[in-house]
């Protein structure tokens, strides 16, 4: 686990000023990495560092060589167009970096001047995926979405028998994961409405986001070498939101037996903005399993997961649709819950991950599955939400919904606040449904 140190001080100040209003995501506390360039500038995509409204661009870093050591080695890495190089680094050169920047970020530090030149500002960029990503595996790990999706389909046994002990995943499709700002084309697919008698190809009727957290894999694991739960989170880069959108009436024919395939392949959007596990330091706190439940199997359980291996990350879901946007009304919260509500936490995805030697690769991308929490207002999903179609919301200038429609945007956000410690955020994950290419 990450000791605090003086880049956790709630006192640090930037000369950015921005960065100090205590309402930003990008406090000099936090320090994510992102990859971007002016938009329609034609310039290579490289690394950079959030602070308030501006962006650290690390090439240009880079270039001035204002920083030593291992931090210059790791800015040098993240300077490239994928963070995937500085990912393989390890937490040892995210860190070094970390503090190289906040020293040099602070007010009154010797080198403002040149680091003035290495700012652009956050309304002047576009952004990529910030890296390549190789493999992505979606768990399940929220049991209270778990718990509402099974008694949807088995009232009397919702949660399966094995969800207590082994953390459910599946291999996502990588291909199709892009940055915040993603529009797609509802997606057509097999459909099989209740009572009918064969299946038709047809644009989704039920569309549906999935609220989740990503994790990106820092340093990697040989084929054939497991990562234990002591090791797990300094295989960890840093965590974005994931919106794993979902086509609910494809999934509920194809599903059996293998899982989801065609319904969740088609799109899933993810922050910019990768916050370190350093940075969310502050907000660990201890990981509870009911006495009432199955503990988990030694190989999933470790001093530290007992101590502080949950953390809270207040998350919140935002859906405009195409009126609200047309009436200029802003985003309306259908959603508020918590990270700290998962039944697995990250530690235990890479531990039961790699059980079986199987290789995680730097940039491989982890995603939560839906975190919905404890009451029905913390559901992740339309699904829950509107208890499978037959409870609709109520939005603001008088539409509904029960699943998304053409022209509806949902918005991820997600922040950290506690008393004594500096607020901090992940920035927007935003996509948009358009109609479906006509058949
Ligand atoms: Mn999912």
């Amino acid at each position: 686990m990450t000791e605090l140190n003086e880049t956790h001080d709630a006192a640090l100040k930037s000369f950015v000023t921005s960065a100090n209003d205590g309402v930003t995501d990008f406090p000099i506390q936090n320090l994510p990495f992102a990859v971007f360039r002016r938009v329609g500038s034609g310039e290579p995509f490289r690394g950079g560092v959030a602070i308030g409204d501006q962006i650290v661009d690390l090439a240009r870093l880079h270039r001035a060589r204002l920083l030593s050591g291992e931090a210059a080695t790791a800015c040098e890495a993240a300077a490239a167009a994928t963070l995937n190089a500085f990912m393989a680094k390890g937490t040892a050169a995210s860190s070094a970096l970390r503090l190289a920047l906040s020293r040099q970020l602070r007010a009154g530090a010797a080198d403002e001047s040149e680091m003035h030149a290495c700012l652009v500002s956050q309304s002047d960029v576009e952004y990529a995926l910030p890296a390549h990503i190789g493999d992505y595996t979606d768990f399940y790990t929220s049991v209270y979405h778990a718990t509402n999706i099974g008694r949807q389909f088995r009232p009397d046994n919702p949660l399966l028998p094995n969800y207590k002990w082994v953390p459910i995943g599946y291999h996502g499709r990588a291909s199709s994961i892009a940055v915040s700002g993603q529009s797609f084309s509802r997606p057509v697919g097999q459909l099989m409405p209740p009572g009918a008698e064969t299946p038709t190809l047809a644009p989704c009727k039920r569309m549906d986001y999935e609220l989740e957290m990503g994790i990106f894999v820092g340093t990697g694991n040989a084929l054939g070498a497991r990562i234990g739960m002591e090791a797990a989170e300094s295989h960890v880069f840093g965590l974005c939101l994931l919106n794993d959108w979902s086509a609910r009436d494809i999934q509920g024919w194809e599903y059996q037996p293998l899982g989801p395939f065609l319904s969740k392949n088609f799109a899933s959007t993810i922050s910019p903005w990768i916050v370190t596990l350093e940075a969310l330091a502050p907000y660990r706190l201890a990981w509870i399993r009911s006495a009432d439940d199955p503990q988990p199997l030694p190989y999933l359980d470790s001093t530290g997961l007992r101590s502080e291996g949950a953390i809270d990350i207040q998350l919140e879901v935002l859906i405009e649709t195409a009126l609200m946007r047309e009436r200029r009304l802003p985003p309306h919260r259908i959603c508020l819950t918590s990270y700290r509500h998962a039944y697995w936490t990250l530690s235990q995805l890479i531990a039961h991950h790699t059980v079986n030697g199987c290789n995680l690769q730097p940039g491989d991308l982890l995603g939560t599955g839906t975190l919905s929490g404890p009451t029905a207002t913390e559901a992740g999903a339309l699904i829950e939400l509107t208890v499978g179609g037959k409870q609709p919301i109520t939005l603001p200038g008088g539409q509904s919904r029960t699943f998304l429609e053409d022209g509806d945007s949902i918005t991820l956000r997600a922040h950290c606040a506690k008393p004594g410690a500096v607020r901090l955020g992940f920035g927007d994950c935003q996509g948009t449904v358009l109609p479906a290419i006509p058949l």
